[in-house]
This record gives structure tokens, sequence and C-alpha cells, in this order.
């Protein structure tokens, strides 16, 4: 998978040098890609920013670096591949796995990270309509505002890279988490059996597998309910068994 950021704080994205994403890149599976805004204004202050139409507090980015830097961007893709220009946003549609999931299918997704007040929204505009890209998202992290897309980047492409084939060691691992078939990941546990008083749960240790699933699955309802109650909400009745009903 091919992936270009766009924004003035490249180095930002240092981390993603590191851990699995960091592995990924350096095995050929990622190739991430990180420009400079800035490199595409033409004044001697290097400025992206200016005042917002209308009044109001801040500043608003321009889209004339924005045009260029896509320009220059798509066309460097991989060949016969179309991008997903993703612009995280806080109006944006929440991130989740399923959007991380679909993500991952695709050979090259774009960033634009936004700072100040936002992108001129003709940038979105125009891009959408741009043959080089298959479609224009505008993806929020969450009901919260950070200071500028980059965090948002850092994120969205750890989500990504780890469900591409191959990045992970064991790919089971992906198959019962949280957020993966509607419930929160039951509580996990390793050795010793006893530390500070607390004891892992006998039935952990009993060998017995149906019944480990059993605990496994109650829990995860459990916790599920408790902390949320709107993805127990959104379960297919059909995926619920008896036992489920009970807890
Ligand atoms: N004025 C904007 C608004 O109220 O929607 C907020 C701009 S924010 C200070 C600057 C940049 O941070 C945004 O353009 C976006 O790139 C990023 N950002 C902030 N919060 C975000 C979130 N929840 N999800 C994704 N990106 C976010």
């Amino acid at each position: 998978m091919r992936v270009d950021v766009i924004g003035i704080f490249p180095e930002y994205l240092a981390p993603l040098d590191l851990s699995i994403v960091g592995r990924a890149r350096t095995s050929g599976l990622l190739d991430v890609v990180a420009h400079d805004l800035r490199d595409w204004t033409h004044d001697v202050h290097r400025t992206v920013d200016d005042t917002p139409y209308g009044g109001g507090a801040g500043m608003v980015m321009k889209p004339e670096p924005w045009g260029e830097a896509l320009d220059a961007v798509l066309a460097g893709g991989p060949p016969g591949a179309r991008a997903r220009l993703v612009v995280p946003t806080p109006g944006g549609r929440p991130f989740t796995q399923e959007l991380a999931e679909s993500y991952a299918a695709l050979p090259w997704l774009v960033f634009a990270c936004g700072r100040y007040e936002g992108i001129d929204a003709r940038v979105a505009a125009h891009a959408a309509a741009r043959a080089e890209i298959d479609a224009v998202d505008e993806v929020s992290l969450g009901d919260y505002v950070l200071a500028g897309g980059e965090v948002a980047v850092l994120v969205i492409v750890e989500a990504v890279a780890r469900l591409l084939p191959g990045v992970l060691g064991n790919p089971a691992s992906l198959t019962e988490e949280s957020h993966t078939g509607g419930l929160l990941e039951y509580p996990v546990f390793t050795k010793p059996p006893a530390w500070r008083g607390l004891d892992v749960p006998e039935i952990l240790r009993s060998g017995d597998h149906g019944r480990i699933a059993r605990w496994r699955r109650d829990q995860a309802l459990r916790r599920t309910a408790a902390v949320r109650p709107d993805l127990i909400r959104a379960l297919d009745p059909a995926t619920l068994d008896r036992t489920d009903l009970a807890t």
C-alpha cells in the first residue's frame, strides 16, 4: 500500500518509523511518503494561510498550495491506481475499525492534514472531481478538537497497517479483537498465575476450551454492556444464543 501525507509538519510523522508500522515499511508492505505543503508556496514567507471570508477568529489554509501539492502528489502514485483522499476533520464521519478495514483493501491513501481553522472548502470539492481520486473522505477521530490532522494520520495509518496481509506475525490476532464482531474484547491474562494477591481465573487454566470460550464471551458481553451499551443495542439478534441472553 502507498500512503502520501501532505501537511506543514511532515516531521510529526516520525513515529511511523517505529514498531509494527516501521516494520511494514522496512519489509516493503507499506510505502509512506511525507510532503511539506510549504514546498508548494511561492512567497518568501512560505505562506499557507489567510483570514477567513465572512470574518471570525483564526486563519484558513489557502487553496493554492493545496492544489499544487495534490497535482504533484497525484502525478507520482502507484501505476494505474486511484487515490482515496482522506481529510481528517472534527466535522467528518467517525473513524472506525470498519473504515480501517475498507482502507486496508485500497492501493493508495493520500492524507491532507489541516491546521488552523482547517482547509479552504474548495480543495476537497475540487479533489472530488479529479480522475486520479476515487473518493474524498472527511474523517474524524472523535468528538473533540485537535490542533492538526497529523495525529489523526498516525492513528489511521497504524490501524490500517496492522490489517495489511503479512504485517502481523499471527493474523489470528485480528479475529477476536474489540470492534471486530461487535463486542469489546474479554480481559486477558498471562503468567504468573498469582500476582499481588490476584489470581488468574481458574477456568483459563483448566484446558477446557469450550468453557474458556463461553467465559470469554460472557466477559465480552458484560464489558460491552457496561462500557458501550450502544454496541449491545447494535448487535444482530441472530448472532446471540440463549446463554448470551442470560448474560
Ligand atoms: N475549525 C475546525 C472545526 O471546528 O471543525 C477545527 C480545526 S482544528 C483546530 C485543525 C485541524 O485539526 C483540522 O483541520 C483537522 O485536520 C485536525 N483535527 C482536529 N480535530 C480533529 C478530529 N477530531 N479528527 C480529525 N482531525 C481533527
